[in-house]
């Protein structure tokens, strides 16, 4: 059976875009993941790290997929690494970055994953995107939706739309015949 999984994608360097269109087609096509929706694509200022930071190119996917969820953090970790991906400055500039935000209504906690990721409640360019593509999903540790979670932000980061959620079409069309059984 497919679970649904809800993925943050965030990248300040390369070309944005289209790092976002290859990660999904990968994802899509070598992890057994089938796309569901994307949202519009937004820019932030960079928060914290090193002064003078890009900007960040911000957007969320849903998949359904058959992985288990540390299975589904390798796929995500490994495709990060493609993309050049290093971690050597905390908050630093990066090619990419794959966060799973929510998986089904599983709470886990364990030295390698947390779910719900721990600080998707606390960022607007994370729930404003999860809003537009499911605005009833309930957090399933704290118990409300995702648009109660947004209104309660203080301090949301200023998000810019650049883009509808079209982006998306590049990465799918390569993946309606890998597409899985529900
Ligand atoms: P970051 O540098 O913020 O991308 O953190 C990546 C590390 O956080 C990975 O090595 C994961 O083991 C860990 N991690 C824990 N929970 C999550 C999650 N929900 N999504 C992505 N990475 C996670």
């Amino acid at each position: 059976m497919n679970a649904t999984a809800y993925i943050a994608l965030g990248a300040n360097l390369g070309d944005r875009r289209d790092t976002f269109v290859r990660a999904v087609r990968k994802l899509t096509a070598e992890h057994a993941a089938t796309w569901r929706a994307s949202s519009s694509l937004y820019e932030t200022s960079a928060v914290g790290g090193p002064a003078g930071q890009p900007d960040y190119l911000n957007a969320v996917v849903s998949i359904a997929t058959r992985l288990p969820p540390h299975d589904l953090l390798d796929a995500l970790l490994q495709i990060e690494r493609l993309h050049g991906r290093r971690r050597d400055v905390r908050h630093g500039p990066r090619t990419l970055d794959l966060d799973l935000l929510l998986y089904d209504d599983c709470v886990i906690a364990d030295d390698r994953l947390q779910v719900p990721h721990p600080r998707a409640h606390l960022r607007s360019f994370v729930l404003a995107p999860l809003v537009e593509i499911a605005p009833k999903l309930v957090h399933p540790r704290l118990g409300l939706t995702v648009t109660q979670l947004l209104a309660r932000l203080e301090n949301a980061e200023h998000l810019r739309p650049c883009a509808g959620p079209e982006w998306i079409a590049d990465a799918t069309l390569s993946t309606q015949h890998s597409a899985l059984s529900t």
